[in-house]
């Protein structure tokens, strides 16, 4: 770019970040800065145990409020926004009339339990490794498949209806699409719907196999689009020169592609309440043996890849667990201190299995253990031991990943809340004996839906020129001894034994 030419004649990229539990609209320049935010809050309903809804009219209220605040605020207005990215929860669905545009029901949230029995059903009758096969996904309720045809059963003449073609169904992204385009477009991109349980990931297409062992009419599904397709443009009542909705990604697909995981081997850890994890594996799909999913990665720049996904139940949780249940530490940000004034935990490990272990392990009904306790043992070591139970976790997914896909991982991007801990980064960096990197810019989940949004309208030249323009990130080197290594994990794997005993 030209030093010369103002920001303002390149104009902005608005990434809207509908998240779980709270909506963000944020204008990045060409240098991937934020230079403007506006955040609303989203409201989770409960409605029985196990259960998690969302108020679908919510969710796109507060959304083109944020879009509509951003401007306001920054007084950058439409006539220089570029384009529009959208980054969002993922497998949350949403079912809506055609005709009237309004939805039916309450979005099914993604952690929504609701349907278990269903996959219970459909385990029990041996459809798990062809489902498997198809959508690299393990049957679980998590994904869209089950919720769909749970609101088409639970309301009365829904399935009909959704059979005569009067209904229509979705994630986040197709739901606000087809509002911001007034019902122009309904689609969704290849990430979102690698995660709905009815998407075939080799062939890239909504598989009539899946629909019809779910009960999903296919009818009811949008077009799938690559992440750079063509998703309409945003009508003139949000915005007045009505920019062209350019990236649309699923969250954590958004966060690899923030990272600037291109290559094979490439991989990266948000660090939030949970830990999600992400690898690219290239061009073909893996089937995991480890219990955990292969899902489209990146798809953009005419390009796929696809990635294995793990996570961690607990990670910035227990930072939780050690502040308010344990009154350990005033505040999360104190929790690195804390630990660092012991050299050691002594051999006491915090195996934090509060909701069960994931991958690799897959024990839920596993529940948490502390072991190692001396009576010297005190809360610097047992704050220390919570820390390094993230590290651990994180350590295992990866090893699982790099087992499954037979590719090692040089280095760990990462990101969200607990990534700003420097101590933890240090002892993950440490227990990998890889390199840690963390961007400059935390927020890699809207700048990679940005990113995508930016680079179809050449707004960015090129993935290069993305590169280029990172801010400076914070290296953590491993600097631990083999040996420490191996005794630490080895007390580690001990404990993980204990607790599953
Ligand atoms: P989410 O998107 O899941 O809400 P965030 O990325 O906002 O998560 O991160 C919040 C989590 O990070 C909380 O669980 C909090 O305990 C943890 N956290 C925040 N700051 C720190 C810190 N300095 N050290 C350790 N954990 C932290």
């Amino acid at each position: 770019m030209d030093a010369s030419a103002s920001v303002e004649d390149r104009g902005y990229i608005l990434s809207l970040d509908a998240g779980t539990s709270s909506v963000r609209a944020i204008l990045y320049d060409s240098f991937g800065v934020a230079i403007a935010m506006a955040q609303r809050p989203l409201r989770l309903g409960y409605p029985q145990a196990g259960w998690v809804s969302q108020d679908p009219m919510e969710i796109l209220s507060r959304s083109i409020a944020c879009m509509v605040e951003v401007q306001v605020e920054s007084g950058i207005h439409s006539d220089s926004i570029r384009a529009v990215g959208i980054a969002n929860q993922r497998e949350t669905v949403v079912v809506w009339d055609r005709e009237t545009g309004q939805p039916i029901a309450d979005a099914i949230v993604w952690q929504c339990r609701r349907t278990a029995p269903m996959i219970r059903e459909l385990e029990n009758a041996g459809h798990g490794p062809r489902v498997q096969e198809l959508t690299g996904l393990v049957p679980d309720p998590y994904f869209s498949a089950t919720k769909i045809a749970w609101i088409l059963d639970d309301v009365p003449g829904a399935r009909e209806r959704a059979e005569h073609g009067e209904l229509l169904a979705g994630t986040v992204d197709t739901w606000l699409i087809y509002n911001f385009t007034h019902g122009a477009v309904h689609a969704t991109d290849y990430t979102n719907a690698s995660r709905t349980m009815l998407f075939d990931i080799h062939r890239l297409e909504w598989s009539d196999e899946l629909c019809e062992l779910f009960g999903v009419p296919r009818s009811m599904l949008g077009e799938a689009l690559p992440s750079d397709g063509d998703f309409g443009r945003v009508s003139s009542d949000i915005f007045s020169h009505h920019p062209p909705i350019a990236g649309v990604v699923g969250d954590q697909q958004a966060s690899l592609f923030g990272h600037l995981c291109f290559e094979p081997g490439m991989a990266k850890n948000t660090y939030g309440t949970g830990c999600f994890l992400l690898m690219n594996v290239g061009e073909e799909p893996v089937t995991s043996s480890r219990g955990l999913l292969c899902t489209v990665g990146l798809a953009a720049g005419g390009k796929v890849s696809y990635a294995l996904e793990g996570s961690v139940f607990q990670a910035g949780s227990v930072v939780q667990w050690l502040r308010d249940e344990l009154g350990l530490i005033q505040s999360a940000e104190e929790s690195a201190a804390v630990a660092r004034s012991v050299p050691s935990t002594d051999g006491c490990y915090l195996v934090p299995a509060f909701t069960g272990l994931g991958a690799p392990w897959w024990a839920s009904d596993a529940r948490g253990t502390l072991t190692g306790l001396t009576r010297a043992t005190g809360r610097a070591q047992i704050v220390r031991a919570g820390l390094e139970s993230i590290a651990y976790q994180s350590a295992d997914v990866l090893g699982a990943m790099e087992a499954d896909s037979g590719l090692t991982v040089r280095e760990l991007r990462v990101d969200g809340g607990a990534s700003t801990n420097d101590f933890l980064m240090e002892f993950q960096a440490g227990i990998l004996d890889r390199v840690v990197t963390r961007p400059g810019a935390a927020e890699r989940t809207s700048l990679g839906a940005a990113y995508i949004a930016g680079l179809n309208v050449g707004y960015w030249e090129s993935v290069e020129d993305l590169a280029a323009r990172q801010a400076g990130e914070h290296r953590f080197e491993p600097a631990m001894a083999a040996e420490e290594r191996e005794a630490l994990l080895g007390g580690w794997h001990d404990a993980v034994r204990h607790t599953l005993a």
